[in-house]
């Protein structure tokens, strides 16, 4: 069967004062659950070499908020995928509704950022999610559809792609779709990553995203397609972050 992922996206939060948090979440993180769910700490790239230094003995994984399409070269600011594998990353997310709005990302982008993300040996969790107005509108298959078909790369394989479903208008608002509006959109991706990918498709792990908390995470993980959570505010805590990894 498919083995969850709880990974947390710290955004633009955190300063050497917070490894205290991936320390404890390392050692929270030890024992029997590890054996059957991962976990995941995406924090800002200035951290990322001493978090994955306080957890090189436990099963958290660290990993990237972003990286550049190209190897290297004159990109002032950006990070390469060689870069976090370099820290010792094993995961990157890329095209993050806020990355999309906030850098003009498109899908095409994402992919190459995809596919930078393979050619360095990371695992890359691709998000994808409709803003407020396409859920208005009716268009939220339409749109996980578009995002999917044209981010996600053809050698994107269960072991080196992630797909992370992060409605827009559920981030950082603590209001979540309800369970039958997940399980309708994780169906609808797992059609649609089955009939690109075919058994890699089907084994994939579809993470939910958007407003998951200690108090909602076993209901929404417990959504049939539903292989874990991409936790945002939630995840700046140890205590949060291991309450929702423990619903496991
Ligand atoms: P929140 O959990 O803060 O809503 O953020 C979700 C998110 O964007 C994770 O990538």
């Amino acid at each position: 069967d498919v083995r969850p992922l709880v990974a947390g996206n710290w955004k633009m939060n955190g300063t050497r004062e917070s490894l205290t948090e991936i320390k404890a979440m390392a050692e929270g993180v030890q024992g029997a659950l590890s054996e059957k769910v991962d976990a995941l700490i995406c924090p800002p790239a200035t951290l990322l070499y001493v978090a994955t230094a306080l957890s090189t003995d436990s099963p958290l994984m660290i990993g990237g908020q972003d990286c550049h399409q190209d190897a290297s070269g004159a990109h002032t600011g950006d990070i390469s995928a060689e870069m976090i594998a370099d820290c010792f990353g094993t995961y990157v997310i890329v095209g993050h509704s806020e990355r999309r709005t906030d850098h003009a990302e498109t899908d095409h982008l994402v992919r190459a950022k995809a596919q930078a993300a393979h050619a360095a040996d990371l695992t890359a969790i691709i998000c994808v999610g409709e803003t407020a107005g396409e859920r208005d509108a009716y268009q939220t298959l339409e749109v996980l559809k578009r995002q999917i078909f044209n981010s996600v790369p053809e050698t994107a394989t269960a072991a080196n792609t992630v797909i992370a479903y992060e409605p827009v208008w559920a981030i950082g608002t603590g209001v979540t779709p309800t369970a039958d509006d997940v399980e309708i959109a994780h169906a609808f991706m797992r059609a649609e990553l089955t009939a690109c990918l075919g058994e890699e498709g089907r084994r994939m792990r579809i993470l939910y995203g958007g407003s998951v908390k200690p108090g909602n995470a076993r209901e929404l993980m417990s959504v049939e397609n539903v292989d874990g959570a991409l936790i945002g505010g939630a995840s700046l805590k140890a205590n949060d972050f291991l309450a929702i990894y423990r619903v496991y």
